[in-house]
Parts: C-alpha cells; sequence; structure tokens
C-alpha cells in the first residue's frame, strides 16, 4: 500500500487530558517522528495532574523528547481529573489560547467518542480551536471497551515498541496498581494495530482521523499562476 509520509511535520502538538494519555495512545508515534525528523518542534500538552503523577508526567514527557534536538514545549496543566464536562468553559478558553498559540502541522489528540468524559471533552474541544488542522485521534484501551478499528495506522519499529513500552513501565509507577497498566496490554495493542496494518515489524499505532486534505505539490504549496497557462497548454483528445 502506498504510505504518505510525515517526515516533512515541523510541529506537532500532542494533547492528552492525564498523565499517561499521550505516551498510551501516540508514543510510538512520537518516537517514529523524532527518528525521522529529530529536529521536529513538538507541544505537549498534559491538562490534568496533581503531585506524584505531575512529576511522572514530566519525567515522562522529557524521557519522549530527549531523543529529539528541536524545541519542545511541555505544559502541565492543572484542570480537575474525572470533572472535565464541569469545566467546559475554562478549558475551552485555554483551547482557543493555545491555537493562538501553537500553529501545528499534526495535533494528536483523545478520540470523540472515547467512553471517558474527560478525554471526549479533550477531543470535542480540539475540533472547535484547530479547525484548519490535521487532527489525529489516538486510543487508548480501557475498562469500558470502547475500541474500534482505526482507519489510519503508524507503523511502529520493534525498538520503539520496546521503547515506548520501557518508558510507560518506568515512569507511571503510580499507575502500576490499576489491573490494565502493563506492559502486556500496551504490547497487545501495537501488536494488533500491526496486524490490521501489515506493518513489517508486526506493530503499530492506530488513529481516527476525521479529515484530511491531500496535495499533489511539495511542501503544501498552491499551485503557480503559470499552472493554469501549462494545462491550458497541453493536448486535449476528446471524440
Ligand atoms: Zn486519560
Amino acid at each position: 500500500m502506498f504510505q504518505p509520509s510525515f517526515h516533512s511535520a515541523q510541529t506537532v502538538l500532542c494533547i492528552g487530558a492525564h498523565s499517561d494519555d499521550i505516551e498510551i495512545g501516540c508514543g510510538g508515534t512520537l518516537l517514529e517522528l523524532l527518528d525521522s525528523n529529530p529536529s521536529i518542534d513538538i507541544h505537549w500538552i498534559v491538562l490534568s495532574g496533581e503531585g506524584r503523577r505531575v512529576d511522572e508526567a514530566k519525567t515522562s514527557a522529557e524521557s519522549f523528547l530527549s531523543r529529539g534536538t528541536g524545541r519542545h514545549n511541555v505544559l502541565l496543566k492543572q484542570f480537575r481529573d474525572s470533572y472535565f464536562p464541569t469545566q467546559w468553559e475554562a478549558i475551552k478558553d485555554y483551547f482557543h489560547l493555545l491555537g493562538r498559540q501553537v500553529q501545528p502541522d499534526i495535533v494528536f489528540t483523545h478520540r470523540s467518542d472515547d467512553a471517558h468524559q474527560d478525554h471526549r471533552v479533550v477531543s470535542e474541544l480540539t475540533g472547535c480551536a484547530f479547525r484548519n488542522h490535521l487532527v489525529m485521534e489516538y486510543e487508548i484501551a480501557k475498562y469500558d471497551g470502547d475500541l474500534c478499528t482505526p482507519n489510519v495506522f503508524m507503523p511502529i519499529s520493534r525498538r520503539n515498541a520496546q521503547v515506548k513500552n520501557d518508558l510507560l513501565m518506568e515512569c507511571f509507577e503510580s499507575q502500576r496498581s490499576k489491573q490494565w497498566f502493563d506492559e502486556e496490554t500496551f504490547k497487545a495493542m501495537l501488536r494488533l494495530r500491526g496486524l490490521e496494518s501489515n506493518s513489517s515489524s508486526g506493530y503499530a499505532e492506530g488513529f481516527h482521523c476525521r479529515k484530511m486534505c491531500i496535495t499533489a505539490v511539495p511542501d503544501n504549496r498552491e499551485p503557480d499562476a503559470g499552472a493554469v497557462d501549462r494545462i491550458g497548454a497541453c493536448d486535449v483528445h476528446s471524440d
């Protein structure tokens, strides 16, 4: 299958409701992007967390981003965990501020039909603030069983699959008591999406993309005015 590349992306924005969401949802993809283009700029926004979870989020973000040389901006906000729907106005104001501050080539965020209420709020407000952007919605396995088949896949190398899982297990000790938070869950997700996308490594991350605009010209530039003349000069055969 022909695979369009994200290699030319220069600025990425990742948004997570909670301390470990970005890593679980798109940690492998970020490692792949950093391998491909170490100078890529990454804005990493975690919207809630307090105490130990703030420290874990910071350590983890820095560990993932240490593989790159670009400008990295890690922001840890303190909206109240599990109550995002009641903080709609404040979170929306923050997203609109973010939309004025960052012009990302790709936005990674939660899925719009995620079963977690905080994740859904983040997904919807991402769509409000980044209306003219490529938005990739990542997935997070959970007890509620809300997964469905993604429509975009990023192959993940065996090495980066292992790095992702190792960092998750090392950095988020506070989560390890949860029955779902283990290496088998994360590896199973990567393997399943790898199977569905025929990834050569066997691993992939899956995303849901609501809208994607494609182009035939490099770097997303508009065709120049001369292109119209060239089209006009083409031989046209008709019956
Ligand atoms: Zn979460």
